[in-house]
């Protein structure tokens, strides 16, 4: 590992971890995954929260817990009602891949959650981050979770300057944090760590004089907070223009399912097309992707939905029209929510 002249004295790293340890255990938010370490808990928790805000996840993962309270439940569970618990959530290969996960733990481990860092790491779903907080937050084990919570507070703690997008910006910063462990217990270090990114160290302007380690921050003592950490622009995302139809029909409405690879995999859409310049070619295009006949069709509103890597623009058609093969089923209105769709498309159900 390279040396970094920036990094602290054992010292210093100790007065961090023993105040920021101290400051966890006095204001921590009373969070249902952190009422026990029991794994299976952490686990659902630590996937949920990617990429989530933690007030939108709360009640997701009561109903989780509720619906599948141990590994073997969910590993017993169909996909489909699994994608449903999940629905609203999104990134739904999070779910599929829990889902696996709990599969492989019956079948491999007995049911019994991996209790080491690199079995944890061997099961579908979870990388360095997700294997190192399971392993911090439910064994103790001095194993460094950096995501980008953490990346900007110990980025401004040590006054990294260099572009935390970058793999050895991230190797360097997770090197510090497992220097922490040396002098504090891993639970509390991982939570504390994340919880003042969540709280205090928040991105743009930080709270600093709400801060227990301000003293000791460089960024803070140096003002360049707001500086830090230094990030290189994100690539342009990529624009989708697609027409959605809400077919109607005496029967119901028209769903297909995605396939089984790709982009939202397996779960439900309403039929769902390039955007072409006539209306006529949209017809078309449901005929030729869909084998649905059109009758009549009209545009009743725009949906924008923003991915990762690229945003899809769909325009919205209400339609009447059947379809002629199995790549649709027509469900009654009733029925509609039984079916495992993302939000894009929940979107849209105001109109159907
Ligand atoms: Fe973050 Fe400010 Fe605390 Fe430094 S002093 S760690 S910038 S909140």
């Amino acid at each position: 590992m390279e040396e970094h002249s920036n990094r602290r004295s054992d010292a210093g790293y100790r007065q961090i971890a023993e105040e920021l340890i101290r400051w966890y255990i006095r204001s921590q938010r009373d969070l249902p995954w952190r009422r026990d370490t029991d794994p299976y808990r952490v686990w659902i928790s630590e996937i949920m929260l990617q990429q989530t805000r933690v007030e939108a996840v709360v009640d997701y993962f009561y109903r989780f817990m509720d619906r599948f309270p141990t590994v073997a439940a969910l590993a017993a569970a169909d996909e489909q009602e699994v994608l449903k618990a999940w629905e609203g959530l999104g990134y739904y290969s999070r779910a599929r891949n829990l889902h696996r996960a709990a599969k492989e733990i019956v079948d491999k481990h007995d049911e019994t959650f991996p209790g080491t860092l690199a079995g944890i790491r061997s099961l579908p779903g979870i990388g360095p981050y997700t294997a190192g907080a399971i392993a911090s937050i439910a064994y103790d084990l001095p194993a460094p979770a950096v995501d980008g919570n953490v990346l900007r507070v110990v980025s401004r703690l040590d006054g990294i300057e260099s572009d935390v997008m970058l793999p050895a910006t991230k190797k360097d910063v997770t090197e510090r944090v497992r220097h922490m462990y040396i002098y504090g217990k891993a639970n509390p270090l991982t939570q504390g760590l994340m919880e003042l990114g969540a709280l205090v160290c928040v991105p743009g302007t930080p709270h600093c004089d709400d801060c227990p380690v301000s003293e000791y921050c460089r960024a803070y003592i140096e003002g360049r907070q707001e500086d830090l950490p230094v990030r290189s622009p994100r690539q342009k995302q990529r624009i989708d223009k697609l027409c959605a139809g809400l077919i109607r029909n005496e029967g119901g409405i028209l769903i297909a399912k995605r396939p089984e690879t790709g982009m939202l995999a397996n779960l439900w859409e309403f039929p769902l097309v390039e955007r072409s310049r006539s209306r006529k070619q949209i017809v078309e295009t449901f005929q030729d992707q869909y084998a649905i006949e059109i009758d009549s069709m009209e545009k009743t509103g725009h949906v924008r939905h923003v991915f990762t890597h690229r945003i899809w623009e769909v325009d919205v058609y209400r339609a009447r029209g059947s379809a002629a093969s199995d790549r649709c089923r027509e469900v009654p209105l009733a029925e509609l929510d039984t079916y495992p769709m993302p939000n894009v498309f929940q979107k849209m159900k105001k109109w159907v």
